[in-house]
Order: structure tokens, then sequence, then C-alpha cells
């Protein structure tokens, strides 16, 4: 399966909504498949349809995997198509880090345990309840589902600060005498 680009911040289809699957046909299983070895190979713990530039309310999440010995390594990813938050209880803020928003760490407020609706890619419903990091990441992907990044959870001084960084990077690295050094 191929591996898709992870677009990073200020691309446009991570300030834009995804829209419903209203057909799960083997088009969508194949996006999904392979957003999945993206996942993998990035390495990440989630990745949402808007991440790989598409607007689908898709998602894939693999919290276990990244963790295990390499012994234990098994891929067992979570495919999640049309995913809802039905209902949260708690508050829990931890560090988080996107592979969208490079280089960017900010603590996040998220509910502590959530119950997820979806279907899954046989479109079957599916019903999630989920606490730790994978009620964090399925709270996080939601978000990318609605055109919400890291940056929008952070100040305003923050995020100014980090999109000055990013376009002095962008600059250095698109500067010629730069490359040659
Ligand atoms: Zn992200």
């Amino acid at each position: 399966m191929p591996v898709r680009s992870i677009v990073v911040v200020p691309h446009g289809a991570l300030d834009s909504k995804a829209a419903e699957v209203t057909n799960i046909d083997e088009q969508i299983r194949k996006r999904a498949l392979d957003m999945a070895d993206t996942m993998y190979k990035a390495p990440g713990v989630g990745l949402a349809a808007n991440q790989v530039g598409e607007l689908l309310r898709l998602i894939v999440i693999d919290v276990v995997y990244p963790y295990a010995e390499p012994q234990d390594k098994k891929k067992n990813p979570l495919f999640i198509i049309n995913p809802a938050i039905c209902s949260s209880d708690g508050e829990v803020c931890k560090e988080e880090g996107c592979l969208s928003v490079p280089e960017f760490e900010i603590d996040v407020k998220r509910a502590a345990c959530i119950q997820v609706e979806g279907v899954d890619l046989d479109g079957k419903p599916l019903r999630i309840e989920a606490d730790g990091l994978l009620a964090r990441v399925l709270q996080h992907e939601i978000d990318h589902l609605n055109g919400t990044t890291l940056l929008d959870h952070a100040s305003a001084l923050k995020r100014n600060l980090y999109r000055r960084r990013l376009k002095k990077t962008t600059r250095r690295f698109t500067d010629p005498s730069w490359s040659s050094f």
C-alpha cells in the first residue's frame, strides 16, 4: 500500500471541515489502508484524513504498536469512519504533539473518558469507550476532522511565535546559499 505524504501547517486541508463518508466502498477502504501505512511509517499513534489532504471523516489509530516491545509488535489499526463523541467525562491536561504541526508541543485539556460512535470499514456500527491515551488520540483526530489543530489550542502568543518560526525555517530551506553548506 502506498504511503501518503503528511501535510503540515499552513496547508488548507488542516483548517477545513471534513465531509461525512456516505458510501463505504473499495476506494475508501484503500484510502484507509494507505493512511494506516502512512501512520506506521511516520511513526505516529493516529492520523486523520485531513492530514493526507483528504476532506473525509476517516481516522486511523494504533496506540499500542509504537510502545510494544519488538517481539510483541503487531499492527492492529483501529479505523473509524464518521466518528462522533457521544459522551465524555472528566478532564486531563497533557502534552501533545502532531505530525502536521512539526516541532510544536503544548499542554491540551481533554476529556478524561469518552464514548465514540462511528462505523468500521465494513460499514458496521462501532461504539468505543476509551480513557488514557486512546481517549486523547480520538479527541485529537476528531479535532482534525473539524479543521482544528494543536495551534488552535495554543495561546495567540504561542501560535504567532510558531508561525514566525515556521516562516524562517521555510525561508532557510528554500535559500540556495543555505543548502550549499
Ligand atoms: Zn494531529
